[in-house]
């Protein structure tokens, strides 16, 4: 059998009359230039170069192992540099070994995401197997992910018991990934619940600081009278929630300083948190936040380690969500600061 790709080929039509051949497993025989493999791939050259016993012997390079087509594919690739998505998803595996042993770098890569984008549960642990042998990191992790992904279905396979049976480190390589994966999982939910936690209670910050500046719907400062046509709040999510909060906090009987009942204790919390983390205590209109501040002062409650910490992540929470929301404008005017006994005079409750 031979093939005659590269005489008359629109891209190969300057080249000279083919020298040598390669063999293949079917006994397929490519007639291909020595000068364009020498150059595509170092490890032929160094077999084109090598001394031959006889000068006038016909050279042939075996490329045995794999199917005809695949070696096909490869000289392909070794002449144009291009490789068809139809050759890849059907020789994608045997094109990824043969770059790899004759060091053809491009070809290699491009193998290497195209058979990690294929992955199936019946292949991902050959293919894993594969990615170690020829070096292909990127692919190794894509098929350990994959086999974490899949593992109920992967455990079934032919591929997974022949491996348990003949190469027990690797299963154990593989259930420590599968371990780590998860533990890492469990970490950034953990992480993502706590950023909703501060994140929610920086909206609940700024929210407070709208209904005490502008006011809303049911719940503002005193001295200003209420939208005409009083909806839902468009700005914030929490903020019925806030106002029925700051409406029972103005007008429940077991309100004690930083005491009393569950709803006021948070209220408390809220306006303690929100001085905390106030940078114009002299201007604002927040409750007691002026108060707060003196009294942090006096008694050190700053020390309170925390709290600190507390404050610390509402804060980057906050600076996360001002990157993502864009921030609202805010009426900025001097204002005199009030005490405890002034709170139910502070708002116009309706
Ligand atoms: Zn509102
Ligand atoms: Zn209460
Ligand atoms: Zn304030």
């Amino acid at each position: 059998m031979e093939r005659n790709n590269y005489n008359s080929t629109s891209s190969a039509t300057h080249l000279p009359v083919p020298d040598i051949h390669i063999l293949t497993s079917g006994g397929l025989r490519i007639p291909a230039h020595s000068g364009v493999l020498a150059k595509a791939s170092p490890v032929l050259e160094n077999i084109i170069e090598r001394p031959r016993k006889h000068r006038s012997s016909e050279r042939v390079i075996p490329i045995l192992g794999v199917p005809c087509d695949a070696v096909s594919a490869f000289v392909d690739y070794l002449y144009s540099s291009r490789c068809e998505e139809e050759q890849l998803a059907k020789y994608g595996i045997h094109l990824l070994a043969l770059s790899h042993v004759y060091l053809v770098p491009m070809l290699k890569h491009r193998c290497s995401k195209g058979v990690a984008q294929r992955l199936t549960a019946e292949d991902a642990v050959d293919v894993l197997q594969l990615a170690r042998l020829c070096d292909a990191p990127d692919l190794h992790l894509k098929c350990m992910k994959h086999i974490a992904a899949h593992f109920k279905s992967i455990e079934q396979t032919e591929a997974w018991s022949f491996m348990q049976d003949n190469d027990p480190w690797l299963e154990l390589e593989i259930l420590q990934f599968i371990d780590e994966a998860e533990t890492r999982k469990k970490r950034m939910r953990r992480h993502r619940k706590e950023q909703s936690l501060y994140l929610q209670l920086s909206e609940a910050m700024e929210c407070l600081q709208h209904i005490c500046t502008e006011g809303c719907t049911t719940v503002g400062p005193y001295d200003l009278k209420p939208a005409k046509k009083p909806g839902p709040c468009n700005n914030y999510a929490t903020c019925h929630g806030v106002q029925l909060l700051v409406k029972h906090f103005a007008l429940c009987k077991r309100r004690v300083n930083g005491g009393g009942c569950s709803r006021c204790k948070r209220m408390w919390q809220l306006l303690r948190l929100h001085s905390s983390i106030c940078d114009q205590p002299d201007s604002c209109r927040v409750p007691l936040c002026r108060q707060f501040k003196v009294k942090a002062q006096q008694q050190k409650m700053g020390d309170d380690a925390k709290w600190k910490v507390l404050v610390k992540k509402v804060l980057s929470a906050k600076a996360i969500s001002s990157l993502a929301i864009p921030k609202r404008k805010r009426e900025d005017e001097p204002r005199e600061t009030m005490g405890t006994h002034q709170f139910l005079k502070t708002f116009r409750l309706c």
